[in-house]
């Protein structure tokens, strides 16, 4: 998807100026951790606040909602640690 430089606004926390970049974010669906890359975002320089326009989340929503295009996607490994208290 290219750069929509859509304006993003200030950031609710910092009012620092948002900027547009693709982000990776992850998501727990039945138990799944399905990771969906190249999203557009607006991400706080500062303070790394993210926003996505409504459109776009509802395209996210489509996405992690079809079983078919999960069950097709690769597979990476993820590290998985136990809690542990280590002294
Ligand atoms: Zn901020």
């Amino acid at each position: 998807m290219k750069s929509t430089s859509y304006n993003y606004g200030e950031c609710e926390i910092c009012n620092a100026t948002m900027q547009e970049k693709l982000i990776k974010q992850d998501f727990w669906i039945r138990d799944e951790l399905i990771i969906i890359e190249d999203i557009p975002a607006g991400v706080c320089p500062q303070c790394g606040e993210k926003v996505v326009k409504a459109e776009v989340g509802r395209w996210v929503t489509e996405l992690i909602n079809n079983s078919e295009r999960i069950a097709k996607a690769p597979r990476v490994s993820v590290p998985t640690i136990k809690f542990e208290i280590l002294i």
